[in-house]
């Protein structure tokens, strides 16, 4: 059952910017260096900001009160005999928020559609907002993913948009084309982010009410300048 009650839907009235950190960076101390230095550079902007460091960083980080913590990935399951994962009650247990769901790494590993569209009911069971990745075949995606569910964050991030894998970020017009076909899919209130290769330079062409309502954002999130520059542009749309 999803306890849509206990889910706090991100209302986007500001932008929403989400930070895949993936496995980086390489130690803790690192890590709360890179948080500390975003936070004090973020703050008082109109713009809701979602750290999602590696697993082993959430509890260190989740003082920092002007930004969110996230996760990269959760079980469908929220306790038991499930060696090495993670639930969503934990995760909401920590204090985080926000779960990224169906990264186009993880479905390269072997995660499949259905396994995304559990994921998120479990996460949305216990108030955590899921943060869906859509990538190639959006309409097959939509239809499996978003199945019985109605409080989802979206984000079109196809993996051939990627930083890391030599990708270009999509053109602004393919994104608003993007946007209109997913949103025959999902209540119209639904926030629909942009991932792939953003950065400072390019943000502000993703964002707007037929477009992105904010955007993930990988490579350039590790970065504190950068993702603080980043941050920036974004909150004056
Ligand atoms: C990502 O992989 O989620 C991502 C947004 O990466 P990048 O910004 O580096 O393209």
């Amino acid at each position: 059952m999803v306890d849509e009650a206990a889910c706090r839907k991100s209302k986007m009235t500001q932008p929403l910017i989400i930070a895949n950190w993936k496995m980086n960076p390489p130690d803790s101390k690192e890590a709360f260096d890179l948080a500390s230095e975003i936070k004090k550079g973020i703050e008082g902007l109109e713009v809701e900001v979602v750290l999602c460091p590696p697993f082993v960083y959430i509890p260190q980080l989740l003082p920092a009160k002007t930004l969110l913590i996230g996760a990269q990935d959760c079980s469908w399951e929220q306790e038991g005999p499930f060696t090495g994962e993670i639930s969503p009650q934990m995760l909401k247990n920590l204090g985080c928020t926000h779960v990224i769901l169906g990264h186009s790494e993880r479905r390269q590993l072997g995660e499949t559609l259905e396994m995304v569209n559990k994921k998120a009911k479990a996460a949305l069971a216990v108030g955590l907002l899921p943060v869906v990745c859509i990538g190639e075949e959006i309409e097959k995606e939509m239809n499996i993913v978003s199945r019985d569910i109605k409080n989802l964050i979206l984000a079109y991030e196809p993996s051939w948009a990627i930083s890391t894998s030599g990708g270009r970020a999509v053109s602004p017009e393919d994104m608003g084309n993007v946007a209109a076909l997913m949103k025959r899919f999902i209540p119209s209130d639904t926030p629909i982010l942009y991932g792939g290769s953003v950065d400072s330079n390019n943000v502000k062409s993703f964002l707007g009410p037929d477009l992105a309502q904010g955007v993930l954002v990988g490579a350039a999130s590790l970065n504190a300048k950068e993702f603080i520059q980043l941050v920036k542009i974004a909150a004056m749309q």
